[in-house]
């Protein structure tokens, strides 16, 4: 199973991504930790990054391409895995494409986690105040006013993917807004519904007769049987009360004047 999931910042990609990495067990691949463990550990990469990550803005796409083109080869992805923050452009998801077929694969859906904007400065405050009750260290880019420049980015940048996986029908939408353990039952659900296009894509079979031969009108017992047969099982239309075609009526009425 490959899976990608795509939603504004403070939509709970990551918590899903958890859970969906756990009951299917694939690996969660998010490229926003790979990016803050470079930062953290201090490699030309995190170089690169950090100051673009505080700003709340794109690392560039050949940064952030090359990370997971060579992600996606270890030994842990190979049965499968959650991209949780990749692709975040058009032409990321182009390169992820190109890398797949490379290997001769696909991704199997795209889930869209919606939310109303209005609450994720909400959430995103309240993802801080648990980090801090935890004693963990909070994230330079969950500030307020580096949240805004994130969904600008989201906006501009990442939510043309929509229309981008729609195309390609490989797109699934849940609600993002209740309780999580819902937000995961609904991507539990569209996970296992098929979207418009896959079922466009293999229809449902006719029932195939022990035989191998398809079933069909002609092929049926009653087709079978003599056509005399047929016609002397056939129930009889009555003559009279037939409701008649103006060919028939005029029949009858110059065969009624012959009668006199
Ligand atoms: P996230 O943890 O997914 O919210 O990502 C945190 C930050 O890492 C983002 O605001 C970006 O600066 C950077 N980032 C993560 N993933 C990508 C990506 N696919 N493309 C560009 N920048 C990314």
């Amino acid at each position: 199973m490959r899976l990608v999931l795509l939603g504004p910042p403070g939509a709970g990609k990551g918590t899903q991504a958890e859970r969906l990495a756990e009951r299917y067990g694939i690996a969660r691949l998010s490229t926003g930790d790979m990016l803050r463990a470079a930062v953290a550990a201090g490699t030309p990469i995190g170089l690169k990054a950090k100051d673009i990550m505080a700003r709340g803005e794109l690392v560039p796409d050949p940064v952030v391409i090359a990370i997971i083109a060579d992600r996606i080869k270890e030994a842990d992805a190979a049965k499968g895995f959650i991209l949780d923050g990749f692709p975040r452009t058009v032409a990321q998801a182009e390169a992820l494409e190109r890398l797949l077929a490379q290997r001769g694969l696909k991704l199997d859906a795209v889930v869209e986690i919606k939310v109303d904007e209005g609450i994720l400065i909400n959430r995103i405050e309240n993802r801080i105040a648990q980090m801090q009750a935890r004693g963990e260290q909070v994230r330079a880019d969950d500030k307020p006013e580096v949240l805004k420049q994130r969904l600008v980015a989201y906006r501009g940048q990442t939510a043309p993917l929509i229309d981008y996986y729609q195309g390609k029908g490989r797109l699934r939408t849940v609600d993002g807004m209740p309780p999580i353990d819902e937000v995961s039952e609904g991507i539990s659900r569209v996970l296992t519904k098929k979207t418009p296009s896959e079922a466009k894509a293999s229809p449902r079979r006719k029932p195939v007769r022990k035989s191998g031969r398809k079933t069909s009108r002609k092929g049926s017992k009653a087709s079978r049987r003599p056509a005399k047969a047929r016609k002397a099982t056939r129930p009889k239309r009555k003559a009279a009360g037939r409701p008649k075609t103006r060919k028939t009526a005029r029949k009858a009425a110059r065969r009624k004047a012959r009668r006199g």
